[in-house]
């Protein structure tokens, strides 16, 4: 069964119980556009709770906002009550949620028209915002007043930026001189949520046409992170093919310790400053044993800022060959084991074990030593009988 057909049988058995239930949000933009999509939300007069009931296997994570995850044919799919956002305080999403009966309400709640659609079981498309229009006309707008849309959750300037990336849709007039008066108050918004937005942005096909963007409003200004560096990306034609690889980048042009506080996985700060140190040092030759200690796509991302921003060669292609090509690439590679070591020399213990399988990995990476258990093996007798 795929996506749409196992979100048809969730419609089907909620319709089948009485209430209503379409397909929503980003589903439906997708379904004409012709993009093929990852995910699918449904939108329901039926409360979480009856949602629950009516399915066996569901997550409860989004309960808060009336979002219950339910698991079909191993796929997830979002089933929200239609809702109606309460009071917006501090320019952010409302914490309480109000239940409605309505498409309609539910609708009207929504950022953009493209994505107010939704979509029935019989895969009719109901429009109260002129939505298809302006998916027609490749057009970016607010469902209402973009100053008031702004205004209450400073977060959809950000996806106005997303989506063009996305998509290289045009934003609306009214819709961009809103977004330009009302751009600093991105800074009420958590870096969480910026940093979630980012990272789809920074995907987008249309990436350099978001950045160009950011750039004529001035709305990177209030974005800490970015406010350096995007004229760079944009006379250098700089492409990231990730988050890290996007803020490895604004790190080496000097803003380092700014993207070190941001909330980002620490994995993503540690690649990130691997290669902010690498660049730092100026390195550019790519040893065996730099490219084992420090991984390919760490070498990949410093090649990669080299060539960018210190004009160098690009070694892209050498470099992967390079890797290819090592004797051992991590250190459950070798021949001879630390389990070998600890058996053969019991009495040995706590670094030496460590040290020598460095220096056993150094060897083999310069091609100094096969990676060969009895090689090893007389290497290591020949190395104890000295000390
Ligand atoms: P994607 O394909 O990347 O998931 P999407 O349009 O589905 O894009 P989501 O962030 O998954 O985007 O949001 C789902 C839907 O919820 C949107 O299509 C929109 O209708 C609504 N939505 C999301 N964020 C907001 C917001 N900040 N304000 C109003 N409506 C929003
Ligand atoms: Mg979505």
């Amino acid at each position: 069964m795929n996506l749409l057909e196992g979100a048809k049988y969730i419609i089907k058995k909620l319709k089948d119980n009485g209430y209503e239930a379409y397909i929503v949000g980003g589903y439906v933009r997708d379904y004409l556009l012709g993009i093929k999509s990852t995910d699918i939300d449904i939108a329901t007069n039926a409360h979480p709770d009856v949602v629950a009931s009516l399915f066996p296997k569901t997550i409860l994570t989004g309960i808060k906002h009336g979002t219950v995850t339910v698991v079909f044919d191993k796929k997830q799919y979002e089933v929200t009550t239609f809702r109606a956002d309460g009071d917006y305080l501090d320019k952010r999403r409302p914490d309480q949620v109000t239940y409605v009966s309505d498409l309609m309400t539910d609708v009207l709640r929504r950022d953009f028209t493209m994505n107010a659609l939704a979509l029935t079981i019989d895969e009719q498309i109901i429009d109260y915002v002129g939505g298809i229009n302006d998916i027609r006309k490749k057009i970016i707008r607010t469902v209402g007043n973009p100053y008031e849309r702004f205004n209450e959750d400073a977060l959809r300037m950000l996806r106005v930026f997303r989506f063009v990336s996305q998509l290289g849709f045009a934003v609306e007039e009214e819709t961009l001189k809103a977004l330009k008066t009302h751009r600093a108050l991105i800074k009420y918004i958590s870096k969480e949520r910026i940093i979630m937005e980012i990272t789809k942005l920074v995907l987008g096909k249309y990436f350099h046409d978001a950045i160009i963007l950011m750039v004529e409003t001035k709305f990177y200004e209030s974005i800490d992170f970015l406010s350096q560096g995007l004229d760079l990306i944009l006379s250098t034609k700089y492409q990231p093919n990730d988050l890290t690889d996007f803020l490895t980048f604004l790190s080496v042009i000097g803003n380092y310790e700014t993207i070190m506080n941001l909330p980002i996985a620490n994995v993503i700060k540690k690649a990130i400053t691997d290669v902010y140190q690498m660049y730092s040092l100026e390195i550019n030759e790519f040893s065996n044993p730099l490219l084992f200690r420090q991984g390919l796509s760490a070498c990949l991302l410093t090649n990669k800022l080299n060539h960018y921003l210190r004009n160098l060669p690009d070694k892209q292609e050498e470099l992967k060959k390079q890797y290819e090509q090592l004797p051992i690439k991590r250190i459950c590679d070798l021949a001879y084991k630390g389990s070998d070591l600890i058996i053969r020399y019991p009495e040995r213990k706590g670094p030496w074990i460590g040290d020598m399988l460095d220096e056993i990995c150094l060897k083999i990476l310069l091609g100094e030593l096969k990676n060969d258990y009895h090689e090893i093996e007389r290497y290591v007798e020949e190395k104890v009988k000295l000390t």
